[in-house]
């Protein structure tokens, strides 16, 4: 069942739906959870957790192997950290999880196209499943993105719109297009963010089956974040782990609408202004899971962490002599870990999961030019 966030009406999951009838976003409820004793036998992607996901019938279940990534020991300022390695799923982006179970959703229900907007990585994601799935995708992305991520979706062979200005504009030119298409958005998809929470299940499988003490995580529109933390709840519910690890948002201290917000103590985040920064992927003036970030960050007993340009092109570079080339976006996690832990917010021997969420071969052009091709 889909039940909406604001007004509670309901819809059956038969229904080809991307948000509510009164404008805000759905939630998917399931009755099931996959059991324990089951998984031995099943596949390392993400459909081993499929009870959970709503896709009923494996015949619409769309796969290109996302998931299974390592969790990787490594130091952060000397204190031990584990790194979820989600830059490694198929198309470079943690994203992978979302898009094979919202593009599974669209076949289910017969649609053959779709528009997604993106700053990148998710339209890169969604272009690839629609490949994977025979389906026209028309993307929209803003035409600063990163190079690597342009090529990517031109190749899977999505209609690629390239739009001047800011992420906002080029959500506005897809929405426009979606008059009259479906709009596959994966910022309001109930079924990308149900992929998303395989996240906590694989994280917590790693672990056998506890949770981590601290998650730390970029955070942008929010899908990352609400699905994390409903992935931690569901086990939770289910019996299956006994707590909810605190979830640290970290964030460009050029666009930080939500560190702003959680400072303030609201319930909403209201429009932040923004600069030009290195984090494109989380750059998001007014992040669509707004109520969900801070409903997650109350829940988890959380913090939001800014990080400065500086810091960013740091951690890309320590992240590298640790042999994990990530891109820009993903570096605010480990950036964000550091000040963390060196303020002692998290205690250096705390069980720290840090979540690599991009691939730096995305962003190999940004780099080169920041790091003068060295
Ligand atoms: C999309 C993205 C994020 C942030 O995800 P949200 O769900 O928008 O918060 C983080 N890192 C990378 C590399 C991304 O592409
Ligand atoms: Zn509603």
């Amino acid at each position: 069942m889909l039940v909406c966030q604001a007004c509670f009406r309901t819809f059956e999951e038969s229904q080809p739906l991307w948000r509510c009838t009164c404008g805000d976003l759905l939630a998917l409820r399931l009755p099931g959870m996959f059991a324990l004793g089951d998984l031995a036998r099943r596949d390392r992607n993400i459909w081993r957790y499929h009870e959970a996901l709503g896709v009923p019938s494996s015949d619409n279940r769309v796969t290109l192997g996302e998931g299974g990534t390592p969790l990787l020991a490594a130091n952060i300022d000397g204190a031990a950290v584990s790194l979820k390695l989600d830059y490694l799923c198929p198309t470079g982006s943690y994203k992978d999880r979302g898009s094979a179970v919202g593009v599974s959703k669209l076949k289910e229900w017969g649609i053959t196209e779709f528009v997604e907007d993106s700053s990148g990585n998710a339209g890169a994601s969604m272009a690839a499943y629609a490949a994977a799935a025979g389906m026209k995708a028309a993307i929209f992305v803003p035409a600063s993105a990163s190079g690597g991520k342009l090529a990517q979706i031109g190749l899977y062979g999505a209609d690629l719109r390239r739009i001047p200005g800011t992420r906002e504009d080029t959500a506005a030119a897809a929405w426009e297009a979606a008059q009259s298409g479906f709009y596959a958005s994966h910022n309001w998809s109930p079924y990308f963010l149900a992929g998303l929470k395989t996240l906590a299940y694989e994280i917590a499988e790693q672990l056998r089956w506890s949770a981590p003490d601290w998650v730390v995580t970029p955070c942008g529109n929010g899908g990352l974040l609400a699905g994390l933390h409903q992935g931690f709840r569901d086990l939770m519910q289910a019996g299956i782990t006994k707590s909810m690890p605190r979830l640290a948002a970290a964030q460009a201290q050029r666009c930080d609408p939500i560190f702003r917000a959680w400072q303030n103590g609201l319930d909403h985040i209201p429009t932040a202004e923004k600069q030009e920064t290195a984090a494109e992927g989380i750059s998001c003036a007014k992040p669509v899971r707004g109520r969900e970030i801070i409903a997650a960050l109350r829940d988890s007993n959380g913090v939001v962490e800014t990080v400065s340009e500086e810091a960013i092109w740091k951690w890309v570079e320590q992240m590298g002599r640790l042999g994990c080339y990530i891109e820009p976006t993903s570096a605010t996690a480990p950036a964000a870990a550091s000040a963390l832990i060196g303020r002692g917010v998290i205690p250096r021997d705390a069980n720290v999961v840090v979540v690599l969420t991009g691939n730096g071969l995305k962003a190999s052009d940004k780099i080169a030019a920041h790091f003068g091709g060295a």
